[in-house]
């Protein structure tokens, strides 16, 4: 299947199966804003259990938090957002579309380097397993000049997005004239100018007209880590290195909001800002960049699906950081950001709140202003890219096709569907037994209507990795036929074997313990 399709059909199958709706639906939907329904809010609820467990739990210096989302309007002129959040916007007059110039030539760049790649493979094909691939890059013609053309564009390109005093705007717009890129809704080339776009979201604090203050739905979780470092480390005694980690709802007005919960207005966070000596935290970077990615590989979706993507381009504060990206059906696309952000927002703080934000180091009796690496994932975008990677439709030997989601077991919504054959001879009474005794352990589902083949499907189609029939032999002798999801393998096994052999498996430390 083309991988356009996996991703129409996962959007698809997330409003058919209760994972995820369009927010407002009645109302014809509010744009990039989404619902979690009745098997979504399971799976995310589970991810944000899987990061949590790892993090806190599993690091002794590491503790949470859960700070407020309106927080003092000065904090953002702190960090930096009120001024610099920007997104540089152009729209098209003809078809009154609004983009980002920036993401237009980023994708006039990757255009280039398909092309490239499109003559490889061709030449590939053509030529077998004689092909030089190195030789032929370096000498084909039309490679050489797609080459060219692009890393023109990539040099024109950070020297607008770098120039002093800030992104030349006037040049992004004569990089789209000249590149002659078009709308890809009208078609033409009438741009309007380049502007700047805030995109953090306002509203007001206070009832009275001249009492009101101006505040902002927090971008990020981040800032509410920082300003809580003196009330953490002091109430809980933490000693350097130390880690805080939350995970919360943050809020972003995305000028292009595209591909579904990719990229959302109001989406969530879960981050940990790691505190440390300066001059060590490059160490720690390296660290953290192995144990985030041992983390996402645990879910066994496979190595080759993941890769880091070092930024060259750094923020002023930032002294080292990377993406991880996740093959999506869409290309390689980031899920994390780890980033070594020195130690600018403590001092920032500290300059506008006028307190003092250090760390007294009793091992050499030295004061100073902590350095610090952040991770910060998004959870709908781990949502994402867990539900494309276990979407399935396999085919059967008698030739019909089962949609179904691998989900890890330990994410998976429901863990056991328990089905009496049918409706009589006390097998429904038996059924919701097993389930009374197993809804303490797990999430469980009884379900009665229908064929068990259909029962099956459904169970396939929501990635429940265990199903029960009780059936009249249950009855006589208290066992019942267990049924594997991925392998579809069917055996008998006694009731009061059942918690054993599916708890282990659908529980997150199952996961954890994947990680070395
Ligand atoms: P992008 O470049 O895709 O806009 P970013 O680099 O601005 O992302 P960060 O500010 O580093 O993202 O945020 C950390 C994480 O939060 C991202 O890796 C992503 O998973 C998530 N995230 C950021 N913006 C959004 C959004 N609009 N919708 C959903 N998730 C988001």
């Amino acid at each position: 299947m083309a991988q356009e399709d996996v991703f129409k059909k996962v959007v698809s199958h997330c409003k058919e199966y209760g994972f995820v709706f369009p927010s407002s639906e009645i109302y014809d939907g509010l744009g990039a804003v989404y619902d979690y329904g009745q098997n979504g809010v399971e799976l995310k609820n589970n991810i944000k259990n899987y990061w949590w467990q790892y993090m806190v739990r599993l690091h002794d210096n590491i503790v949470g938090l859960d700070s407020a989302i309106f927080m003092h309007p000065t904090i953002w002129k702190a960090s930096g957002h009120v001024d610099a959040f920007n997104d540089p916007l152009i729209d098209n007059r003809d078809s009154k579309k609004r983009y980002r110039a920036d993401v237009l030539i980023e994708e006039q760049i990757a255009k280039y380097e398909e092309k490239i790649e499109k003559e490889v493979a061709k030449a590939k094909k053509r030529f077998g397993d004689k092909f030089d691939e190195a030789q032929y890059r370096a000498t084909s013609e039309h490679v050489l000049e797609n080459q060219a053309k692009r890393d023109a564009l990539e040099k024109r390109y950070q020297e607008v997005m770098n120039a002093p005093g800030g992104i030349d705007l006037d040049g992004m717009k004569q990089i789209i004239l000249d590149e002659e890129i078009v709308c890809p809704i009208s078609g033409t080339r009438n741009w309007t100018d380049v502007r700047q776009f805030n995109l953090m979201f306002k509203t007001e604090m206070g009832a009275s007209a001249d009492g009101t203050s101006t505040i902002y739905l927090r971008p990020e979780t981040a800032q509410g880590i920082f300003v809580n470092y003196l009330n953490v480390q002091k109430t809980g005694r933490m000693k350097i290195p130390f880690g805080i980690a939350q995970i919360g709802k943050a809020f972003r007005n995305e000028i292009v909001a595209r591909q579904f919960i990719f990229r959302m207005r109001e989406f969530e966070q879960m981050e940990m800002q790691f505190f440390v000596k300066p001059g060590t935290e490059l160490e720690w970077f390296k660290t953290w960049k192995e144990r985030r990615m041992a983390w996402h590989q645990a879910l066994g979706f496979g190595a080759e699906n993941y890769r880091f993507h070092d930024h060259d381009k750094l923020a002023h504060y930032a002294n080292a950081a990377t993406d991880v990206e996740f093959k999506m059906p869409f290309g390689f696309k980031e899920v994390e950001g780890i980033h070594s952000r020195t130690n600018f927002d403590l001092s920032q703080h500290a300059k506008f709140s006028g307190k003092k934000i250090e760390y007294f180091d009793p091992e050499d009796n030295t004061s100073y202003t902590p350095y610090v690496i952040e991770t910060s994932i998004g959870v709908d975008r781990m949502f994402l890219s867990v539900i494309c990677h276990s979407y399935d439709e396999e085919k059967l030997e008698n030739g019909e096709t089962r949609t179904v989601l691998h989900l890890p077991a330990a994410l998976a919504p429901v863990k056991l569907a328990v089905f009496p054959l049918t409706k009589k001879d006390g097998l429904p009474e038996k059924a919701k037994e097993i389930i009374d005794a197993l809804k303490f352990h797990f999430n469980c589902k009884y379900e009665e209507k229908d064929q068990i083949g259909k029962r099956y499907r459904r169970q396939d189609a929501i990635g429940t990795p265990f199903c029960v029939t009780v059936d009249n032999q249950t009855l006589e002798d208290n066992t019942v036929t267990l049924r594997y999801r991925d392998t579809m393998e069917q055996k008998r096994v006694a009731i009061a074997d059942l918690q054993g052999i599916i708890e282990e498996q659908v529980s997150i430390p199952y996961l954890l313990k994947n990680l070395k």
